[in-house]
């Protein structure tokens, strides 16, 4: 149950504008990382209903057209180089927008989680740090690594954090798409020693 007045309305009620704004597979993602997300906050005291309301929020925005993107970026003021990226991008830091303007939702650090979640930050809280990861190793996902950054995100956060973001990198390196500036500055915070 929320009892911090954050979401203007029960869980039940934001699983079912979540629901509604996506497709069922989507949706069982979102519920997945929401799962992944208590357990990690659990482990490192961070607040289990921030951290429901930023996991069922995170991807709230990322079935949106890309009119819908550009539109917001030109309304909010926000960046105008976000005009040249697209849904990847767009969906978390564009998205959080979304999540602030049509839930109501206005918890700065929950924004932040969401604004972060794809790409990073040089400055991450332990929120933000625990939806990147919950993101990336909830229960469905399945790749090379996976066992070994699930144990490391309940052992050392920030450590996997770089981990990700690392093989992020290398991921989308090797499929030679453009890389979000954003996501080099979380490498070099995160990734290096
Ligand atoms: P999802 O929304 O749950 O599918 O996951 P994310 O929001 O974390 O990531 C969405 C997609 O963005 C993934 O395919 C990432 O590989 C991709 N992505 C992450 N960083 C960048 C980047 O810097 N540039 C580009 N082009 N894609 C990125
Ligand atoms: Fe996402
Ligand atoms: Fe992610
Ligand atoms: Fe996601």
């Amino acid at each position: 149950v929320y009892t911090k007045n954050i979401y203007n309305g029960s869980r039940e009620e934001l699983v079912e504008k979540v629901k509604a704004a996506l497709s069922d597979k989507r949706f069982q993602h979102v519920l997945r990382v929401e799962e992944m997300a208590i357990k990690l906050a659990d482990q490192w005291q961070v607040d289990k209903e921030l951290a429901s309301i930023t996991a069922l929020t995170h991807d709230y925005a990322k079935e949106r057209s890309d009119i819908d993107f550009l539109n917001k970026i030109s309304e909010k003021k926000l960046d105008t180089d976000l005009k040249n990226w697209g849904n990847n991008v767009w969906h978390g830091v564009v998205g959080a927008e979304m999540v602030k303007d049509e839930l109501g939702i206005n918890h700065e650090d929950i924004l932040n989680a969401i604004r972060q979640h794809t790409t990073g930050g040089v400055t991450m809280t332990k929120l933000s740090q625990v939806l990147y990861m919950a993101d990336y190793i909830e229960e469905a996902r399945d790749f090379p690594g996976i066992d070994e950054v699930r144990a490391l995100a309940f052992k050392d956060l920030a450590a996997s954090v770089g981990w990700q973001t690392a093989h992020t990198l290398a991921y989308l390196v090797d499929k030679q798409v453009k890389i979000y500036p954003g996501t080099l500055l979380t490498y070099n915070a995160w990734s290096v020693k």
